[in-house]
């Protein structure tokens, strides 16, 4: 295995091909590095902007062996990867940031929130859901309306429904099709804020400001950042995101979600192993990147400052939305981030739009 930090001229492997591949890809070739991808879908976007591609399944045993014997180290971009393939490329002897147990934590919301809680970040109240027989119970003890969430394989509002009548339990076990689930006590928010972080080899940290995000059907529209907020609750958000990122022993960037209930008081929804939607505001807010801090923090470099020098709204362009590129690619405060999908499927993303709200 290479010595740390990687040189410039090194290769780093990426299991994932979607938009959070590439432009962690053209971060890293920014700094000198090759980036080989993983990814089923030939020629998906971020392979269109790297070094080379393992077309294969995430979990194909030899793709795995070569992109650890031809990477410094190999991270990945999205949660769904299965962690046993993180493993697997561990004990083949490649080096994995961030490691399978921040992975395995994440893909699984009962165990994720077992573990917040754990490390002192709080979560709302839950109940683990097998049966109909425990969303019964679930809901008595945490009353409703409720969250019923499939514990595995959600994400943007997927395998969610709300139960908000005792007599709606069967519908909402069949609607998730019985699969194991969390029922969670709705959160009463009074806005939605996520934080961005890092953390190297060593344990060191850097923390983005924090953000704030609207959310439509469950996938997120608009994030404005840095958010207007008392100290207490910008201290409170630092505290619980390094007690996370501490707690998983985590080497990259992490996207912790967090409900703010208002003075203060902040409950995690969840974390995302990984460059994370609500740090996309970075590219034009500051001066090194989540996707730029990812790629420090892996390959042991320093990691680069986070303060923020322009308040910015990143507005996602999804589905259909990619055809204001023409009337947004004119405008003097905006800067457009097309992810090249060939295909505007209903709610896709297909690019973001950051726009400069003005200096800090
Ligand atoms: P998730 O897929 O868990 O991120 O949930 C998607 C969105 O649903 C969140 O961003 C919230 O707007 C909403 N949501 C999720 N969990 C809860 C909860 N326990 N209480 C209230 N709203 C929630």
């Amino acid at each position: 295995m290479a010595d740390l930090p990687l040189r410039p001229g090194s290769t780093l492997g990426i299991v994932g091909g979607g938009q959070l591949g590439r432009m962690l890809s053209q971060a890293a070739a920014r700094l000198g590095f090759d980036v080989l991808i993983l990814d089923p879908e030939d020629d998906c976007p971020a392979a269109r902007v790297s070094a080379g591609q393992f077309v294969a399944p995430y979990d194909d045993p030899e793709a795995l062996t070569a992109l650890g014997r031809a990477c410094g180290v190999v991270t990945f971009e999205f949660e769904n990867v299965p962690a046993a393939s993180m493993e697997r490329l561990a004990e083949a002897g490649a080096r994995v940031a961030p490691g399978p147990t921040a992975l395995r934590v994440s893909q699984d919301r009962v165990e994720e929130k077992t573990f917040l809680n754990a490390v002192g970040a709080p979560t709302v109240d839950f109940h683990a859901v097998a049966t109909l027989d425990d969303l019964r119970a679930g809901l008595e003890r945490l009353g409703t309306p409720a969250l019923l969430k499939t514990r595995r394989d959600g994400y943007d509002g997927k395998g969610q429904v709300w139960v908000r009548d005792p007599a709606e339990v069967a519908d909402a076990f069949a609607a998730i099709e019985g699969r194991p689930a969390i029922l969670e006590a709705a959160a009463p928010f009074i806005r939605e804020l996520s934080v961005i972080a890092a953390r190297d080899w060593d344990g060191r940290m850097a923390v983005y400001p924090v953000g704030e995000n609207s959310h439509e059907g469950g996938v997120l529209r608009v994030t404005t950042a840095p958010a207007i907020a008392d100290e207490k609750t910008l201290v409170r958000a630092r505290a619980i995101a390094e007690a996370i990122l501490d707690g998983l022993d985590y080497v990259g960037v992490m996207g912790v979600e967090l409900f703010d209930l208002g003075d203060g008081v902040l409950l995690v929804n969840e974390i995302a192993p990984r460059v994370h939607n609500t740090g996309h505001w970075t590219q034009d807010g500051c001066v090194c990147d989540q996707f730029e801090q990812h790629v420090r923090a892996i390959a042991g470099w320093p990691l680069g400052p986070t303060e923020a020098h322009a308040r910015v709204e990143m507005a996602n362009l999804l589905g259909d939305e990619i055809e204001r590129w023409s009337d947004l690619n004119g405008k003097a405060d905006v800067r457009l981030h097309l992810y090249g999908k060939a295909e505007a499927r209903p709610g896709r993303k297909m690019g973001h739009v950051n726009k400069v709200l003005g200096p800090i």
